[in-house]
């Protein structure tokens, strides 16, 4: 049974689907009801609201976005069919636009497109969407986590990494990697120069806290790689050149 608790939260998500994590802790302290009756932590009713929305294939979840560093609280829904049922709010060719520009960050070196880039492909003759629609469209999903723009690149957001991941397992497991140290997908992440391992930049750095080498290739050319760590610690800089990835098409 939903509390008034409960369907305060809900709703709130219904209406908002992506917040920062400081948002959702306001929500919750402003949740109208006597202390006693209310869970004792964010992080306990999200749990408990998980427990009764399962069944309807929604589920809210914290995602910390490794571009940013900035946890988010995300409704995602977990059908485990097409991107068309879990996207169902948008029109075929909006559709086919998402695809599109999924296809194009994935598959490109760095996995990120630029913005005018990211719009033009919204010309192509099967997507047929007006180029003031298709610039809608894109903040919404912008406003949605689906993608982040850094700069005056695009790439995927949070939210596509959590909640499209079967999908990314069905059309693009050539380009899908893992992170070497937590082994959860990662994108646009640090490669080492050396080894080509990926990391989650909020990985390697706090494995460097501690250590000094590369976790996968220690002691081997330990001190260029250090250097490059430095780097990542000074400016937190998102633009790390990747070397690895070479840019393969799905044609
Ligand atoms: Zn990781
Ligand atoms: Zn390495």
């Amino acid at each position: 049974m939903f509390t008034n608790e409960h369907r305060y939260f809900i709703q709130y998500m219904l209406e908002n689907s992506y917040i920062s994590l400081e948002e959702a802790s306001e929500v919750y302290k402003s949740i109208p009801g006597e202390k006693n009756h209310k869970s004792k932590s964010l992080e306990q009713l999200i749990h408990t609201i998980n427990e009764k929305i399962c069944k309807q294939e929604l589920r809210i979840v914290t995602a910390k976005c490794d571009l940013t560093n900035e946890d988010n609280v995300i409704l995602i829904n977990t059908s485990s069919d097409n991107l068309t049922r879990r996207l169902r709010a948008f029109t075929p060719s909006e559709l086919l636009y998402f695809q599109i520009i999924i296809k194009e960050i994935i598959t490109t070196e760095g996995q990120k497109i630029p913005y005018h880039i990211c719009l033009n492909l919204s010309k192509s003759d099967a997507i047929s969407l007006k180029a003031d629609d298709a610039e809608n469209v894109l903040e919404k999903w912008l406003s949605m986590g689906y993608f982040i723009k850094i700069e005056k690149n695009i790439h995927l957001g949070s939210r596509s990494i959590v909640e499209l991941i079967p999908f990314f397992h069905q059309y693009y497991k050539d380009y899908i990697k893992k992170c070497y140290l937590c082994s959860d997908l990662v994108f646009s992440g640090h490669i080492c120069d050396i080894c080509k391992e990926e990391f989650h930049k909020v990985c390697i750095r706090k494995f460097l806290v501690k250590h000094q080498n590369c976790p996968n290739c220690i002691n081997r050319n330990e001190s260029r790689y250090r250097c490059e760590n430095e780097s990542i610690d000074e400016d937190d800089s998102m633009s790390i050149p990747s070397t690895s990835r070479k840019k393969k098409r799905l044609d």
